[in-house]
């Protein structure tokens, strides 16, 4: 199993399903509803962040080696399985992409129940965002009324929100001010040689509503061939579609590439496409995680890390072969300097 850096648990989940002769679709499918179901993960399922308009919309899509099929939905409110629903998209439809208000009643037909995915945690950073949002002469309909008292930014939410700690109310601001990326990828390869692959998400924050990423696009965010190796990705899906970077890895591990120097070719495309631009570059990060019908794996980014409080902290993506799972270092393109 690999994963991105938040699917330790998933990658333990989905192993233990192997391990009991399961099927690789459904270990990986059962390793991400984990991290759906986990309201603290702000980038996937519930508690996701949502669009500009404060609804959390979701994003999945589902390969299976074996039969070669595949599922995705986009855009769906108020289901919190969503790569779930994908796989159901995959199992029980002639189609392999479901959008929209077709995907929650696609799901509905089906006894999924229906639920508010915005947790008080995600609407506070959601509102945050709003709050921070100026016209020309520095105003903001959502708050600062012309006829109120001074008050810090951070008032306006105690006053939402009385019982909320600082950091929270800190973190809300500063998701507000730099949204971060998130999603989950999860692959599988079983002792037969089986793949599966499964990406997961609640896309970008403060979104265009309708907006879809990279996560549900067969050969964007997943893409499997038995014959070959499965990758998938995490970070700004804009520039991922615009390489349909998991096939174009999967592509590169079929011409004899180690999954390592196929994600890496997958970053360069990104960079050609900035021109080198490393200004530009600079203002997104986008991971891949490939692994190979043989077992050869590898998480690429496209920096080495990201910046905090003056030191790079380096990117990462969880391991399971068996035991414990584990995180390994990213391979990286491009160096951002402490
Ligand atoms: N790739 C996801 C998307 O663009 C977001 C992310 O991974 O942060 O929707």
């Amino acid at each position: 199993m690999i994963s991105s850096a938040n699917g330790l648990k998933a990658c333990a989940r989905a192993m233990d399903v192997l391990k009991a002769g399961g099927d690789t679709l459904e270990a990986v499918v059962q390793g991400v509803t984990l991290v759906e179901d986990d309201p603290n993960d702000t980038s996937v399922g519930y508690g996701g962040l949502p669009n500009e308009e404060g609804i959390v919309e979701l994003d999945a899509s589902v390969m299976h080696g074996p039969t070669r099929r595949a599922g995705s939905v986009a855009s769906v409110r108020n289901i919190k399985n969503v790569a779930r629903l994908a796989k159901l998209v995959m199992e029980q439809t002639d189609h392999v992409m479901i959008a929209g208000e077709g995907a929650t009643r696609f799901a509905r037909a089906w006894g999924i129940p229906e639920m508010n995915l915005l947790t008080e945690r995600s609407r506070m950073a959601w509102m945050a965002w709003k709050q921070s949002q100026r016209d020309g002469e520095g105003r903001n309909n959502w708050t600062d009324g012309l006829d109120a008292p001074d008050a810090k930014p951070s008032a306006a939410l105690r006053q939402i929100w009385p019982e909320a700690s600082d950091e929270m109310i800190a973190w809300a601001f500063d998701v507000a001010r730099r949204p971060p990326t998130g999603t989950i990828n999860c692959l599988a390869l079983n002792a037969t040689g089986e793949m599966s692959g499964t990406t997961t998400t609640s896309g970008l924050a403060w979104k265009i509503p309708g907006r879809v990423g990279d996560s549900p696009i067969i050969g964007a965010g997943v893409y499997v061939d038995q014959e070959v190796g499965a990758a998938g990705s995490t970070g700004r899906g804009e520039e991922n579609i615009r390489i349909a970077g998991a096939h174009t890895i999967v592509e590169n591990m079929r011409h004899g590439m180690h999954p390592r120097e196929a994600a890496l070719d997958a970053l360069k495309r990104i960079a050609r496409n900035f021109h080198g631009d490393e200004k530009k570059l600079g203002s997104f990060d986008i991971n891949f995680y490939a692994l190979r019908k043989d077992g050869a794996y590898a998480g690429a980014s496209l920096w080495n890390g990201r910046v905090r409080r003056g030191s790079v902290s380096g990117f990462q993506f969880a391991v399971n072969d068996g035991a414990e799972s584990r995180l390994e270092k990213c391979v990286y393109l491009l160096e951002r300097k402490a």
